[in-house]
């Protein structure tokens, strides 16, 4: 997934360096470590018990607590240490010659007209998420009432099957336009074939070196964390990790054993797949394209692993032959979760950019986020 890289800050006077970093390892720690108590001698962690509850659980009153308490025990104690982050960051990307560090991230792109590209580009899918928005609302109406869903407003961020609300395909299983048709979502039969982790990473790698590209290195299987350890708080959030000595390339994933893990997998892989092809240039040419180029990498070649074609024939699918309905239902499982996320992607960078360049203070950090939501 998503990584920011931090640059500039070594222009920053020590003072201020240190501090940059101890925010940013304080952010870390609170996320890493934030817990949900249902009951005094329970603990929730985001993973896997509250990602698997916002998932499968259809309990309106369990969903909402998992979000609101995680979003407490997170948000409110991360909230106090962004204005001085913002700050400190601006005074980074300053001293490199930007406005402010949304100036400084657009800057990667290379085009004066980002923030407009963007937004026309937003504006070419809207009508195609409001049609998925509309479908959406309707069948969650079906299912948990007049009570909790209004048929002309906006949906509950809980009902969507992800904690941000930022994918909706775990929620497919109330959507399926043709329930009668084979089941897309393999994650059963994943279960009942044994899967592990380590099986769902050859899988991804059966997969890549199938199309020419590489073998994931020794140093990968001997230093990757695959599975969530036991004994230490760990950021869970998948991230793939170029150690810029040529042969050491890493993921950190929390994987558990889901159709969902394991496109994150093939796409985590896309990212070392990069590495691996620029590896052998000058460091100062090893890096992505941009950032938006590298994460697109293992995204585009695991559309390929979604297809009912492919699921078939790694064996996950039992037909792999495809008429309307069904290709009906894979599209729009896939408007789950690539076209519900781009509008979601957008108002994140919205966001930022407005906490960067001042025009949303410390006071209105969540109301504009919610006026964006
Ligand atoms: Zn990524």
């Amino acid at each position: 997934m998503k990584k920011i890289k931090i640059l500039g800050v070594a222009n920053l006077p020590q003072k201020d360096r240190e501090e940059y970093n101890t925010i940013l390892s304080t952010m870390d720690s609170i996320y890493s470590t934030a817990k949900v108590h249902p009951e005094p001698n329970i603990s929730w962690s985001l993973e896997p018990e509250l990602t698997d509850i916002m998932a499968t659980s259809r309990s309106y009153k369990r969903l909402l607590f998992a979000w609101e308490a995680w979003h407490n025990a997170s948000g409110v104690p991360l909230r106090a240490q962004y204005p001085r982050f913002v700050e400190l960051s601006n005074a980074a990307s300053q001293a490199d010659g930007f406005n402010d560090t949304g100036a400084d991230w657009r800057s990667w792109y290379e085009t004066p007209t980002f923030e407009q590209d963007i937004e026309a580009l937003y504006r070419t899918i809207e009508p195609l998420y409001q049609n998925l928005h509309a479908f959406v609302r309707r069948k969650l109406y079906n299912q948990y009432g007049s009570k909790y869903i209004n048929l002309k407003g906006p949906i509950p961020a809980h009902l969507l099957g992800n904690m941000w609300a930022q994918t909706w395909n775990n929620i497919y299983d109330m959507m399926i336009p043709f329930p009668d048709k084979p089941n897309l979502d393999v994650t059963d039969e994943m279960v009942k074939q044994g899967y592990n982790a380590t099986h769902m990473f050859r899988v991804a790698e059966d997969f890549f070196t199938s199309l020419n590209l590489e073998e994931m290195p020794d140093e990968f299987w001997e230093g990757s964390m695959l599975v969530k350890p036991e004994g230490r708080e760990v950021v869970c959030h998948a991230s793939a990790w170029d150690f810029y000595n040529r042969r050491d390339f890493r993921i950190k994933q929390c994987t558990t054993v889901t159709m969902e893990q394991l496109f994150t997998v093939h796409h985590e892989m896309g990212h070392i797949q990069y590495y691996l092809q620029y590896k052998d240039q000058p460091v100062g040419f090893r890096r992505g394209a941009n950032p938006g180029f590298h994460e697109a990498i293992g995204d585009v070649l695991s559309l390929s692993v979604s297809t009912p074609k492919h699921l078939h024939s790694i064996k996950l699918l039992e037909s792999g032959t495809s008429d309307t309905e069904t290709d009906t239902n894979y599209l729009l499982k896939m408007a789950l979760e690539k076209i519900a996320f781009l509008p979601f992607g957008y108002l994140i960078d919205q966001w930022r950019w407005g906490v960067f360049k001042g025009n949303t203070p410390p006071e209105r950090y969540n109301a504009e986020w919610w006026y964006l939501r």
